[in-house]
C-alpha cells in the first residue's frame, strides 16, 4: 500500500490509473494547484452541461 500524496490515505497501488493519487479527484486537486485556470475550462467543458444549458435554452424558448 502506498499513501496518496494528495489526501494522504493509504491506497491501492496496482491497477490504479490515478496514482500516485488514489482517485481522480485527489489528482485534478494536486494539479488544480498549478493549472487551476486550465481545469476550470475543462471542468465546463463537461458534455453533461452542455446538454443541461441547450435544454434550459430550450425551455425558455417555450415560455416565449
Ligand atoms: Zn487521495
Amino acid at each position: 500500500m502506498r499513501r496518496c500524496p494528495q489526501c494522504r490515505r493509504e491506497t491501492e497501488w496496482q491497477d490504479n490509473p490515478w496514482r500516485p493519487f488514489c482517485s481522480e479527484r485527489c489528482r485534478i486537486i494536486d494539479l488544480g494547484r498549478w493549472a487551476s485556470e486550465d481545469y476550470r475550462i475543462a471542468l465546463f467543458d463537461d458534455p453533461d452541461e452542455v446538454k443541461f444549458d441547450l435544454e434550459d435554452e430550450l425551455a425558455k424558448s417555450e415560455e416565449s
